[in-house]
């Protein structure tokens, strides 16, 4: 008897509470953010307590897919520890995108270097990060020009 095998891959997210679900069309999915019902903080993903106030009250509040640039540098050298980006390493954008509910998420950015602006539009995108030893898609977010 051989054994069923899938070769359908299944794709998780780089963390949990990161993304809205289900993960899938990928176009709809969002970053998901959380909303302090007291001081109104809102940070990036699910979370157990405010980072600001320390409240536990938090709502699930996902997060405009569209954003602007706010700051950036570019990542020249391959980071220290477990990187999973591609291999040989490639240069890449790394900025902070500013989003209509006032957050800003730290994020590559997928554009041609000498192209990145600050203040230029930018939509976010999930992509598969890496294959994890199980074949899992792990799925992670970046963000490239409108
Ligand atoms: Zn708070």
């Amino acid at each position: 008897m051989s054994q069923v095998s899938s070769n359908e891959k299944k794709q998780i997210p780089i963390k949990d509470g990161l993304f809205t679900t289900p993960l899938s069309p990928l176009a709809q999915v969002r970053l998901m953010g959380s909303k302090c019902e007291n001081c109104s903080e809102v940070s990036l993903g699910k979370r157990q307590a405010c980072g600001n106030c320390g409240g536990a009250n938090l709502e699930e509040a996902p997060l405009s897919r569209k954003g602007k640039l706010w700051t950036y540098t570019v990542i020249r050298h391959r980071p220290p520890g477990d990187y999973k980006g591609p291999d040989p390493f490639v240069p890449f954008g790394l900025g902070l995108v500013e989003l209509p509910e006032g957050i800003r998420v730290l994020s590559p950015i997928q554009c041609e270097l000498g192209k990145i602006k600050v203040g230029m539009e930018l939509e976010m995108e999930v992509f598969p990060l890496y294959t994890d030893e199980n074949q899992n898609e792990v799925m992670a977010f970046r963000f490239r020009p409108v």
